[in-house]
């Protein structure tokens, strides 16, 4: 089937060695377009009879693929690579059918995807290792970076195609062979990329993809074969698994929640200030793990601030993503909608002071649509769990604070650490809150600073649990293990047993 027809394709199944799997007469879902409320498709949700069967193909397809020439493995991405960048508008058309964000915000996903696989395929470099020659006399030591044999991934829904390119494009470079669990909410870029990979040549089972929810992920955990998880989504579950991980001698990487303040200092360009709260507070309508949800007004620039966000979160043009003058499109699912909008009602209880309301929206031509409108809090303090919590949509909290000093304290005293952004022009300002926040992924007069594909990603505290941020560097060193090697030749140096610790002679 061709990646084209892939969407027309009524259920969505299972990857496993090469080859759709349908997965019998399990248990399946609905895949909902968000934006019309339809029913689309049928997703298969698998179990432990899927997840055996993706692991041993995985382990069969391992010694092999380890193996092969790195230059070769990136050979493999790079061929992914054009294809990716052909298809990139139906991998985007995709997203939107099934997510909602607009089609312009899903061609970034998939441009931010992309890089990642650019970066892959240089990551020959990445394992070449260290020598020392003569650590002794007539010996040299030298370290050398091994796959770790199969490894998972499990993706939230909000990028099914950028998260999983932050692990698989980073795992397979380096010789490992892959199982990915996508969100059982958007599934279909799995198998359109999986599509891809074979058609790059990746030999089969190399990569798999098993849908499901939960059931799927602990079959996975529980599988001895599974070296490796990486796993993006909701901090209650990234936390637990990173405990089971732990326990049971798997490597994971959990990327978390996330609350992301936006600074606006008094010395601020607020209309530059202002665009970026509206972009990164309600783009994707909220639903980024970089997704600004709190605007931290500083000194006297509050009450101007506060003015501008709410005339321009009135104006947000919201409606079908697919259509190119829309800025915001629905959210995931009713549930998600309900969540928000149940957080909305909290908000007011709380006290604080609703300016907009996006409470009961609804699109012409639309009205089943999982619509939510953009919301806009004030006088939000930090005692409110609308303040505390990840709410996940399109609802940005003010809360005012009197100065610099105040503004570093409250974020540093969040729970979460994913993403913060400071507009100011005064440098000073700029550099120390860059040094004294606690906070991974930090902007400067940047609302979303994701890095780029070479830097890796990863916030801090409650946002990511584990050593190693998502792909660059870091992401090389996740998926390999470090060897040492010694080595003397017998005719180097002839001597008789020793007994002391050797040192360098
Ligand atoms: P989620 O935690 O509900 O689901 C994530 C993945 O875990 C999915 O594949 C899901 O099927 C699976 N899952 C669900 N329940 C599970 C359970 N009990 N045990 C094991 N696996 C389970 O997250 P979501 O709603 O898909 O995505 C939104 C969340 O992801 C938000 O919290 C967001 O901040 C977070 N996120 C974080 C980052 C980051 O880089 N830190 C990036 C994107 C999204």
């Amino acid at each position: 089937m061709s990646v084209a027809a892939a969407l027309t394709h009524h259920d969505v199944g299972h990857w496993i060695a090469g080859r759709r799997d349908n997965g019998g007469a399990g248990r399946s879902q609905p895949i909902y377009n968000p934006a019309t409320g339809a029913v689309a498709r049928q997703v298969h949700l698998g179990g432990e009879r899927e997840v055996a069967a993706a692991v041993a193909a995985a382990d069969e397809a391992f010694p092999a693929w380890a193996a092969t020439p790195p230059i070769r493995r990136a050979r493999v991405l790079n061929k992914f690579l054009e294809l990716m960048n052909r298809h990139k508008d139906s991998l985007a058309a995709t997203i939107t059918a099934e997510h909602g964000k607009v089609f312009s915000d899903a061609q970034g996903e998939v441009m931010r995807g992309i890089d990642i696989i650019e970066f892959a395929c240089g990551a020959p470099q990445l394992l070449k290792g260290d020598f020392t020659d003569q650590v002794s006399t007539g010996i040299d030591n030298w370290t050398l970076r091994q796959p770790l044999g199969v490894v998972a991934g499990v993706t939230p829904f909000n990028f099914p195609c950028m998260v999983p390119c932050w692990m698989f494009p980073v795992a397979l470079a380096c010789g490992n062979t892959f199982v990915l669990k996508p969100s059982p909410l958007d599934p279909s870029l799995s198998l359109m990329m999986a599509e891809l990979l074979r058609e790059a040549g990746l030999p089969d089972g190399v990569f798999n993809v098993v849908q499901g929810d939960k059931v799927a992920v602990e079959a996975l955990m529980a599988h001895p074969l599974v070296k490796a998880l990486s796993f993006v989504g909701s901090t209650p579950i990234a936390h637990s698994l990173y405990q089971l991980g732990a326990q049971q001698g798997k490597r994971v990487q959990a990327l978390g929640g996330a609350k992301n303040h936006l600074v606006v200092m008094p010395d601020a360009n607020l209309d530059q200030a202002v665009d970026a709260l509206i972009g990164a507070g309600y783009g994707s309508a909220g639903e980024r793990c970089m997704a600004i949800s709190v605007a931290v007004l500083v000194g006297d620039v509050a009450d101007a601030v506060v003015k501008q966000l709410a005339a321009r979160a009135r104006a947000l043009k919201v409606g079908n993503g697919t259509q190119s003058e829309v800025e915001m499109g629905p959210v995931i699912s009713r549930a998600a909608k309900d969540r928000i909008e149940t957080y909305i009602a909290l908000g007011v209880e709380e006290g604080a002071k609703l300016v907009v309301d996006g409470r009961g929206f609804s699109v012409a031509g639309h009205e089943q649509g999982f619509f939510t409108g953009a919301t806009l809090f004030d006088h939000v303090k930090p005692s409110m769990r609308i303040y505390q919590e990840e709410i996940f949509g399109p609802v940005l909290a003010c809360v005012r604070v009197p100065d610099f000093a105040a503004a570093v304290q409250l974020v540093n005293e969040h729970e979460y650490g994913n993403g913060v952004a400071c507009y100011t022009s005064d440098g000073n300002v700029a550099r120390e809150f860059a040094r004294r926040i606690e906070v991974g992924m930090v902007g400067i007069n940047v609302p979303i600073p994701v890095p780029m594909a070479w830097h890796g990603f990863g916030g801090w505290k409650r946002s990511l649990f584990g050593d190693m941020h998502a792909y660059g560097e870091e992401g090389v060193r996740f998926y390999t293990k470090q060897k040492s090697v010694m080595q003397r030749w017998p005719a180097s140096v002839a001597k008789g047993a020793e007994f002391a610790m050797p040192t360098a002679k």
